[in-house]
């Protein structure tokens, strides 16, 4: 019997109008995710992550306004975390669950030296993670809050000294939003599977990281995309 790949499954950018039909997607086939929220959005639809939660599926923190750290002060950054973190702790409370952990995710996987390392990674190159002053201070206030990494086993090469959430292979899924669309090397859903049996990494057994987004315009493609990684054996694992 050859060794199961596994992957975690993360999704950022949540909620949109979709996420309803996302979570209850996820629990048909019983795959665990962790949602990366903004706060903002939440605000706007607050029954979304509620309804996520009732479904299994574990929150993670992306900031509230959705700015680069790189652009903004430590001060800054941390209240703008904070006020996402408010919300998850108040939905999670409205749904009488208790938070399994403290999860976050920096927009653009910029982590405060203003590199957006998802773009790296979609330009096929291997991502570096740049360590200075400004991203210790980052990584430091994270600790101190109490958020850690929520993956019970660590992939290859995962920088497991890191508080934020990375990941190992990007979807590209956002390639497909009306405002990317047909600007990148990939330009359907097509390409990007043909790109997930390209993926060098991706051949190994892992665990992988997988970050796909739950963004209004992309649902279906995305949904095909998780329900790709499923009919190659991927077994997804829980947080
Ligand atoms: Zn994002």
């Amino acid at each position: 019997m050859p060794n199961k790949r596994s992957a975690y499954l993360t999704i950022d950018d949540s909620p949109c109008e979709h996420t309803e039909a996302l979570a209850d997607f996820l629990h048909e086939r019983q795959i665990p995710a962790l949602l990366f929220v903004r706060g903002a959005f939440m605000e706007q639809n607050p029954k979304a992550i509620e309804y996520a939660i009732q479904k299994g599926l574990v929150i993670g923190n992306h900031s509230y306004a959705h700015k680069p750290a790189g652009e903004m002060e430590p001060q800054e950054w941390a209240d703008d975390l904070e006020k996402c973190d408010h919300l998850i702790d108040a939905a999670y409370a409205r749904c009488d669950v208790d938070r399994p952990g403290k999860y976050y995710r920096f927009p653009y996987i910029d982590r405060g030296d203003g590199v957006r390392v998802e773009r790296i990674f979609a330009d096929g190159d291997t991502a570096e993670i740049v360590e200075n002053n400004k991203t210790s201070i980052l990584q430091q206030y994270l600790k101190d809050q109490g958020f850690t990494q929520p993956f019970k086993n660590m992939p290859a090469g995962y920088p497991s000294h890191a508080v934020d959430c990375l990941f190992t292979y990007t979807s590209g899924d956002w390639m497909l939003t009306d405002r990317h669309k047909g600007k990148w090397e990939y330009k359907s859903v097509e390409d990007l599977k043909r790109r997930i049996d390209e993926d060098e990494n991706l051949q190994s057994k892992g665990p992988h990281v997988l970050l796909m987004h739950d963004q209004s315009d992309i649902h279906a493609e995305a949904c095909a995309l998780i329900d790709y990684f499923y009919q190659q054996g991927f077994e997804f694992l829980d947080f």
